[in-house]
């Protein structure tokens, strides 16, 4: 379809609204800009990120980790293989192809991955603002069309014909930490960042959590403070291994997200539960390996410092200025036990979609235009299958979801890079349709 596109090619979007604002300029945003650089040019695209220097998952930046994901399902292979944007192209042009494909490991370097996604975010700088973080969205007119209006901390005012929300899932602080602002609990987000201004080394530290990331701090602490005695408690029985099958990983692939899109809210629940351990509360085989060899180790020369407790519900903490004392109750017997730590690292995971405590009912930036959107009767905002919102209000021009549609699209969704280069092709597809059509038909078919 044909669509009147703004007139503009102004990279910095002066006052004319460009085709598609995005919001976040991680992974899912880049996947959504090179996407429409090779085959829709004709959209102007301008994002806003809200980091001077984004690094990808730059507070976890452990040494020796490494990605989760095959490394060809990178910002674009599996919707363009031809793409000069490919991890096995960026080797190239960095002149480390031979060499990387002589390392003997499975998966890149978490770092490796975040130099080529660094390297494909150079090339946009003409479309990207740096240390703009958006703060607010309204709707309000340009020439007599709705357009989005997104202002950033620092007073900046851009606006667009659609908006794209990537800004990456909210980090999730469960009870009682939620209730507890203290210097010495970070969530992983901000863990290489936070230990950076520790004054004195920590001796006792507590990781809190059974995923992927609680078994990497566990390993990263034990290295970087080998006196340290280091609990990671854990809230069912231990840790956990992950679902690798590969009948289980067909959960990653497109046809996964159609067939899950269109089941009721039971069969997602059903689905979720048996997707879990794909993704949540369970890490891969070579670190688990690994902890549990350096705590055999450390029992065998009677000095264990590393500690993986399980059946532990933290119930309440408290930091009294110098230390963090946490209550910790052993889920089965009930008994009480309190021990105090020097820092408290949160591996809890994310806030998705959706009515549920430990979920969000939408992404907080949309605080000033939700009206406008529907929810289900479940209390889940509805999404279409191209990731834009369902509105019945009039002149509400096209907002997409990118990267925050697990409940709606499936555990493909769930934030990683398994589908990315396909959704991104999805939504600038949505995007070059539905613009115009905003002007014209003021309700969205509801799916
Ligand atoms: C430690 C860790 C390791 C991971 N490893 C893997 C892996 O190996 N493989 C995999 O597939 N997935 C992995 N993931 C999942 C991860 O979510 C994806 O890799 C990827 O980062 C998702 O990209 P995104 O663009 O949706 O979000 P993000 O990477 O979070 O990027 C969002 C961007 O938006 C910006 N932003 C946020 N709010 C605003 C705002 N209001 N205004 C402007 N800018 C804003 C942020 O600064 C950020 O740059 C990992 C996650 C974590 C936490």
């Amino acid at each position: 379809m044909s669509v009147p596109l703004t007139e503009t090619t102004d990279g910095l979007n002066g006052d004319v609204p460009s085709d598609v604002l995005g919001v976040g300029f991680g992974p899912a945003n880049l996947a959504l800009a090179i996407a429409v650089e090779e085959d829709d040019p004709e959209l102007s695209v301008h994002f806003l990120e809200g980091r001077q220097d984004p690094l990808w998952q730059g507070g976890m930046m452990l040494d020796g980790s490494n990605i989760q994901n095959h490394p060809s399902r990178d910002l674009v292979t599996l919707r363009n293989p031809r793409s000069r944007y490919s991890f096995l192209n960026y080797l190239f042009e960095e002149k480390r192809l031979l060499e990387h494909l002589n390392v003997a490991a499975e998966f890149p370097l978490r770092k490796e991955y975040a130099q080529y996604i660094n390297w494909a975010t150079q090339q946009f700088g003409d479309r990207v603002e740096l240390g703009e973080r958006a703060v607010a969205v309204e709707v309000e007119e340009y020439r007599g069309e709705p357009v989005y209006a997104v202002t950033t901390d620092r007073g900046v005012r851009r606006t667009g014909r659609s908006l794209v929300l990537g800004p990456g899932r909210t980090p999730y602080v469960p009870e009682p930490f939620d209730a507890l602002t203290s210097p010495r609990v970070i969530h992983l987000t901000r863990y290489l960042y936070q230990l950076r201004s520790l004054t004195a080394a920590p001796a006792r530290i507590a990781v809190i959590g059974g995923s992927q990331s609680a078994v990497e701090l566990t390993l990263d602490l034990s290295r970087r403070f080998p006196d340290a005695r280091v609990v990671d408690l854990v809230r069912s029985f231990s840790l956990r291994l992950k679902d690798t099958s590969p009948f289980s990983e067909e959960g990653y692939f497109p046809a996964f997200t159609q067939y899950y899109y269109g089941t009721d809210r039971a069969g997602k629940r059903e689905l979720d539960a048996y997707m879990r351990a794909t993704n949540y509360s369970s890490a891969d085989d070579d670190v688990l390996k690994e902890l549990y060899l350096r705590i055999y180790e450390q029992r065998l020369d009677g000095d264990q410092k590393v500690f993986v407790q399980g059946n532990r519900q933290v119930v309440a903490a408290h930091d009294d200025g110098t230390e963090v004392a946490l209550r910790i109750r052993e889920t089965h017997t009930g008994e009480i036990t309190e021990e105090s730590f020097d820092l408290v690292v949160l591996a809890t995971g994310f806030r998705d979609i959706g009515p549920q405590p430990h979920q969000e009912p939408y992404p907080p930036l949309l605080a000033g235009v939700i009206d406008r959107f529907r929810f289900d009767e479940d209390g889940y905002l509805l999404v279409n299958p191209d990731y834009s919102l369902v509105s019945d209000h009039p002149g509400t021009p096209p907002l997409f979801l990118n990267g925050l549609c697990e409940s709606s699209h499936g555990i493909g969704d769930a934030g990683s890079f398994s589908l990315l280069s396909l959704r991104a092709e999805v939504i600038s597809n949505g995007a070059r349709s539905r613009i115009g059509a905003a002007l014209t038909a003021p309700a969205v078919p509801v799916p």
